[in-house]
């Protein structure tokens, strides 16, 4: 029944918008006086709920070392996929924004990691490459689940950079990994978002920067 709404309990558990206020006082004026149109809005609300993707204040992405594998001058591409390349298909993607919610247009961002058999390239550039953040300063990349190696978790290495800006050099973890544990260098707040599975699996990732 409508008339059970109660827009007051609603905000205290942290459910109610501007919109769903309005909508729950519509539900209320609905049993007032008898008009059908609360309940619409209110169905129209919960569709449109939305997620905020991007909270003031959020904590910059920390910093980890590059390790030992890092190489300057990787080719630039979307995809690091090519014929030969050990490993489980995975897109690895995501936002550069500031701490301020602001996307970083053109941020630069420059992956290197292991292949599906822990293996890195270090005499060419397999399984590295870098590509800028586009005009919503959001990235996507095609590439592998990387391997494991001794002494290490499963990670991506990556180096961020806004323009004229200093290189944040770190890493991402796998969510459920159970080397993360085992791991002295692991941090919770490099575990990226993943989805799908098999060949369909999906990271995400947003690194925030602090542009002062
Ligand atoms: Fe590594």
């Amino acid at each position: 029944m409508a008339c059970k709404i109660d827009p007051m309990k609603m905000e205290k558990d942290g459910i109610l918008t501007r919109r769903s206020f309005l909508a729950a006082s519509l539900i209320v004026s609905d049993v007032l006086f008898g008009s059908s149109l609360g309940r619409e809005a209110l169905a129209a609300t919960v569709e449109l709920e939305p997620t905020p993707a991007c909270a003031e204040g959020d904590d910059v992405t920390p910093p980890q070392t590059a390790g030992p594998f890092y190489k300057p001058r990787s080719p630039e591409r979307k995809s690091l996929l090519e014929p030969g390349i050990h490993g489980t298909k995975i897109v690895l993607e995501g936002n550069v924004r500031s701490t301020k919610c602001k996307p970083i247009q053109r941020a630069l961002i420059d992956f290197w990691q292991a292949d599906g058999n822990g293996a890195y390239d270090n005499a060419g550039y397999r399984l590295r490459g870098h590509q800028f953040a586009d005009g919503a300063g959001k990235y996507r990349l095609e590439t592998v689940v990387p391997g494991l190696y001794p002494g290490r978790t499963r990670h991506f290495h990556v180096r961020v950079q806004a323009p004229n800006r200093p290189v944040l050099t770190t890493q991402l973890y796998f969510p459920d990994e159970p080397g993360n544990k085992r791991d002295s260098i692991f941090n919770p707040k490099l575990v990226m978002a993943r989805r799908g599975s098999g060949e369909s699996q999906v990271a995400s990732f947003d690194f925030v920067l602090d542009l002062g």
